[in-house]
């Protein structure tokens, strides 16, 4: 049934050619139940909270109706997974409804994930199951509170049934919202197939949705592809520094945008450590903590291989061209880190030996097993009171490691004229108190399955809405886990 209800859709991905993507309905399912709907995101992308929340309105969210203009599609991408590529991959259990454009002008993807089987399911059952749609919410929302680019999410939807996985789970959709779905891999999808004409719709696609400012540019193929390398440099840079791993970096995983985008078994540090690894699936630890910079530079050398026909249009030096706008990244990423570090510290200015001061600090947080959250957030409290060390020292097995270390913070924080306020204050906003830590989310999805308690998942939405700011009345969600409740590993 279509939905009387309109939505205003432009979709532009879909008057793409029909080679990019196969039109498919949702799948309904049997009994639809909204566990959350994110109202503030409505309102932003200028759709009626009450009627999403309505009977037909769950309807839609839960893919038992196609709303009037919606034009549902799952789109076509390859990847390399784990290094390996995969030349077709595809939404084997997202469909992307339409596009809206928000009050802020900008265009995003609506897309259902979990809401059945597409032409590129393979063996897959096209369904989501409640916990990773619980995890995905809870990150992607904390995600884009911390500050980092992100798809959002705008509803989770119990679907009634179960899906079969290393036991039977109960079911549920995801409503994604994004800049746009466009990953590497959809790149690779047209490159592999010697597709040039698809490559070139697909990047002018890219350059007229994302990067319109390039369109007039003499080279626009060569900056397209220095545009995504700056945003993903300073994504990366975003994510170590609030210790976030992704899980499973691989180039169908990697949006053009720079947003974060599919939240699998993705994690986020207590102690610091650069070599950790959380996801199941990722037994070699190719997407360590540490390892992100090196892969997202990987992922972009891939892009560049897809873009070379395109570049070789624009000048003789094509291959030239595409390595010295890949040899951007490291030093983009260098400075958008190093930046990044700086503000953890408190520091207003740059200095030359900054890097080595930072660096020591995290040689000896991971020496010492220090939470990386609660370093950083104590460590405001400390720079503007030297009284307040206890609590920093407290996280390092050898406190007098930190004691050396902070006696040259002091000296360098001597030498700028801000004072201890302001620097407090310029630190709380740089270190969260709240990230979404792996324990807290298990315990939530628990609750939601083992339990039909859904209301852990909406105390940990309200902490995790607020992560600069000190909420008295949750403070037990700024504390790492204890020992037994340590997640050591997470799946997708
Ligand atoms: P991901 O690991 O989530 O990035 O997914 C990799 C590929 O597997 C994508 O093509 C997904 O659409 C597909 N996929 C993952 N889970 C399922 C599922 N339950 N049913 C169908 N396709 C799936
Ligand atoms: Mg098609
Ligand atoms: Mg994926």
């Amino acid at each position: 049934a279509r939905s009387a209800m309109t939505i205003p859709f432009d979709n532009s991905y879909a008057r793409m050619p029909e080679r990019f993507f196969a039109r498919i309905d949702p799948t309904p399912v049997p009994a639809p139940r909204l566990i959350r709907l994110n109202r503030d995101l409505a309102r932003m992308l200028q759709l009626d909270p009450d009627w999403l929340a309505s009977p037909e309105g769950l309807a839609v969210l839960a893919g038992n109706r196609v709303p009037a203009g919606a034009e549902p599609i799952a789109t076509a991408y390859a990847g390399h997974q784990f290094g390996h590529l995969v030349p077709q991959l595809g939404d084997g259990r997202a469909i992307l409804l339409g596009e809206v454009v928000g009050r802020d002008g900008i265009r995003r993807d609506i897309q259902l994930k979990g809401s059945g089987p597409t032409p590129f399911s393979r063996r897959g059952d096209g369904r989501a199951a409640l916990g990773p749609v619980l995890r995905e919410y809870i990150v992607s929302e904390a995600m884009a509170a911390l500050g980092i680019p992100t798809t959002r999410a705008l509803a989770a939807v119990a679907t009634g049934d179960r899906v079969v996985r290393e036991r039977l789970l109960p079911g549920a959709i995801l409503t994604r919202v994004a800049s746009s779905h466009i990953r590497v891999g959809t790149f690779q999808y047209f490159a592999i197939r010697g597709d040039a004409e698809g490559v070139k719709r697909l990047a002018d696609h890219v350059i007229a949705r994302h990067y319109p400012e390039i369109a007039a540019e003499e080279h626009p193929y060569a900056a397209l592809l220095s545009a995504v390398i700056a945003r993903q440099a300073a994504l990366v840079a975003q994510w170590l520094c609030v210790g976030f791993i992704h899980g499973v970096m691989n180039t169908d995983n990697m949006s053009v945008v720079g947003e974060t985008i599919d939240y699998g078994p993705c994690a986020f540090l207590d102690a610091y450590d650069p070599a950790a690894v959380f996801s199941a699936i990722d037994e070699h630890g190719r997407y360590a903590y540490g390892n992100q910079p090196m892969i997202a530079h990987w992922n972009l050398v891939r892009l560049a291989e897809t873009l070379l026909p395109l570049l070789a249009a624009e000048t003789e030096e094509a291959i030239r061209v595409a390595e010295e706008r890949l040899a951007g990244f490291a030093p983009l990423f260098q400075a958008a880190y190093q930046a990044g570090l700086r503000r953890k510290l408190g520091l207003f200015t740059a200095r030359d030996d900054d890097v080595v001061l930072a660096g020591d600090l995290l040689t000896a947080m991971a020496a010492n097993r220090a939470d990386f959250t609660l370093t950083f957030r104590r460590l405001g409290a400390a720079a503007a009171d030297p009284a307040r060390d206890g609590p920093v020292r407290d996280l390092f097995i050898d406190p007098t490691v930190y004691d050396a270390w902070a006696a040259r913070w002091r000296q360098r924080l001597a030498t700028e004229p801000q004072t201890a306020d302001e620097r407090r204050r310029a630190m709380d906003r740089a270190n969260p108190a709240y990230i979404p830590r792996n324990h807290r989310i298990e315990a939530v999805i628990e609750a939601a399955v083992e339990r039909d308690d859904f209301a852990p998942f909406a105390e940990l939405l309200t902490v995790l809405a607020g992560p600069y700011e000190d909420q008295p009345d949750f403070a037990r969600y700024a504390a790492p886990p204890e020992e037994h409740e340590r997640v050591h590993r997470t799946f997708c």
